[in-house]
């Protein structure tokens, strides 16, 4: 899979990286270190030199649009 350089938006608390796919934003991923766990499913990893790795693991269910939907509408 392809690395994508994303440019690090500045925060008051450091780097900051916004998801495309749902504009959350998180502390911008640290080299070789956890990856960012989006709520929207995509996975975020930091393989050096501000290149990220991007991977789409939906949680169990999520993927299918015919799974149940849990904690919604109560
Ligand atoms: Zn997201």
């Amino acid at each position: 899979m392809a690395a994508i350089t994303y440019t690090p938006q500045q925060g008051k608390s450091g780097p900051k990286f916004t998801c495309p796919r749902c504009q959350r934003v998180y502390p911008y991923p640290v080299d070789y270190d956890r990856p960012i766990r989006c709520e929207c499913g995509w996975w975020y990893t930091n393989v050096g030199h501000g290149a990220i790795v991007e991977e789409f693991r939906p949680r169990i269910g999520g993927s299918d649009p015919d799974a149940p939907q849990y904690g919604e509408g109560t």
